[in-house]
C-alpha cells in the first residue's frame, strides 16, 4: 500500500513538473465555487450551478497552466482587489467602532474620508489632502 502511495507521489509529481500549481488565488476560487454549487442545491437555480462549475474548472485550469506570466499577473490582480477590500472593511470597521465619539464625511472634491467630532454643531472641513472646503452638521 505504502508502494502505491510513493509511486502516485513520484507520478503526481512529475505530471505537475512545470505548472503553475496552487496560489493564493486557488481557494477562495474552490470556496467560490463550492458555495454557488451548495446555494444552487437550494432551489432550482441552474445558473449558480453552471457558475460554479465554470469557476472550479478555471481554477483547475490555472493549477495545470504553464503560462506562468498570465497566472502571475491574475494573482497580482487578485491580491490588488483584496488589498482594496480589506483596507475599505478596516475602514468601515472604524467608522462603525467610532460612531459615537466621531461623525465620518468623504470629501466632496477629492473622496478622502475625514472625521470630526460628534456633536458639534455646524463645522467649516478642511480637506487634509486637497485642502476644499466644506460645510456639515456633526
Ligand atoms: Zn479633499
Amino acid at each position: 500500500m505504502q508502494r502505491f502511495f510513493e509511486k502516485l507521489r513520484y507520478g503526481l509529481s512529475g505530471f505537475m513538473a512545470g505548472r503553475y500549481g496552487v496560489d493564493a488565488l486557488t481557494l477562495p476560487l474552490v470556496i467560490v465555487s463550492c458555495a454557488c454549487t451548495l446555494v444552487s442545491s437550494f432551489g432550482n437555480m441552474g445558473f449558480l450551478r453552471l457558475a460554479g462549475t465554470i469557476i472550479l474548472i478555471y481554477a483547475l485550469f490555472r493549477m495545470f497552466s504553464r503560462n506562468f506570466d498570465k497566472r502571475r499577473k491574475e494573482l497580482y490582480a487578485y491580491s490588488n482587489l483584496s488589498q482594496k477590500m480589506k483596507k475599505k472593511i478596516a475602514l468601515y470597521q472604524k467608522i462603525h467602532a467610532e460612531r459615537h465619539i466621531k461623525k465620518y464625511f468623504k470629501c466632496p472634491n477629492c473622496k478622502a474620508w475625514l472625521s470630526v467630532p460628534k456633536g458639534k454643531g455646524k463645522l467649516k472641513i478642511n480637506c487634509t489632502k486637497c485642502h476644499h472646503e466644506f460645510i456639515r452638521k456633526s
